[in-house]
């Protein structure tokens, strides 16, 4: 099931959100672990409205993010200033944060040139990041599954759904209901090692262990995984 991401304005602050819908009567916001604003809506809700029930709770999403980032780990803590470099795709970007009036965020040379009205937010600075990096995630990794498949569908698998996730401790992960969860981070790492870790998932659908036929199978459909597992360790 899609869904999309917003933002909104509450004070000088920036709001991003995504926006779930699903047969239901009411709308529900929730704030989850990593900060990220996860909105449940029924199915025609007026995105209008949306907005303004966001916009609403916008204290208490603030004040329920503020207590999630006291357990965040920051090692090296992201300054998002400009100068800072990030990763995309495998390749160092720097970041440029100029003053305007309309929001966006531009990946243009070995530059991601944001705009924003409030330069000196950093907190608005990585939210429109963020949010900037789960678009890209979402797209990017719907077309390498989409690739790695095409290698897995004449076996007569069923196409696992792609759902973008902050996961603690893992790069990827296939569930049983066949959901492949893609950590929200991969997105940095380079494309062949976002191959490998859709690949080793895409693996699980005919052994769900890590058993020697698990090996044996992956060794067959991606020769080379163990080289670009190393890469993506020293990421
Ligand atoms: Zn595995």
């Amino acid at each position: 099931m899609a869904s999309i991401t917003r933002t909104v304005t509450y004070g000088k602050q920036a709001i991003s959100f995504d926006v779930k819908f699903r047969p239901r009567t009411t709308l529900d916001i929730a704030v989850q672990p990593d900060r990220s604003v996860l909105v449940t809506a029924p199915e025609k809700a007026d995105l209008d409205i949306v907005d303004r029930r966001v916009k609403e709770k916008a204290r208490w999403i603030l004040k329920q993010q503020q207590f999630f980032n006291q357990f965040e780990p920051r090692t090296p803590p992201r300054q998002y200033v400009s100068g800072e470099t990030h990763l995309y795709l495998g390749r160092q970007y720097r970041l440029k944060v100029h003053s305007a009036e309309h929001r966006s965020v531009k990946l243009i040379g070995r530059y991601i040139h944001i705009h924003t009205p409030t330069p000196q937010d950093t907190d608005a600075v990585r939210q429109l990041l963020d949010t900037w990096y789960l678009n890209h995630a979402k797209k990017k990794q719907q077309e390498r599954l989409d690739t790695c498949f095409q290698h897995f569908a004449p076996l007569g698998y069923t196409q696992p759904t792609l759902m973008i996730r902050s996961l603690q401790k893992r790069w990827g992960s296939l569930t049983p209901t066949g959901n492949l969860l893609i950590n929200r981070e991969l997105i940095r790492a380079p494309r062949r090692c976002i191959d490998y870790v859709i690949i080793h998932e895409l693996c699980h659908l005919k052994h769900p262990d890590h058993s020697n036929q698990f090996y044996e199978f992956l060794s067959s459909m991606l020769p080379d995984w163990e080289t670009r597992k190393l890469k993506l360790e020293q990421l």
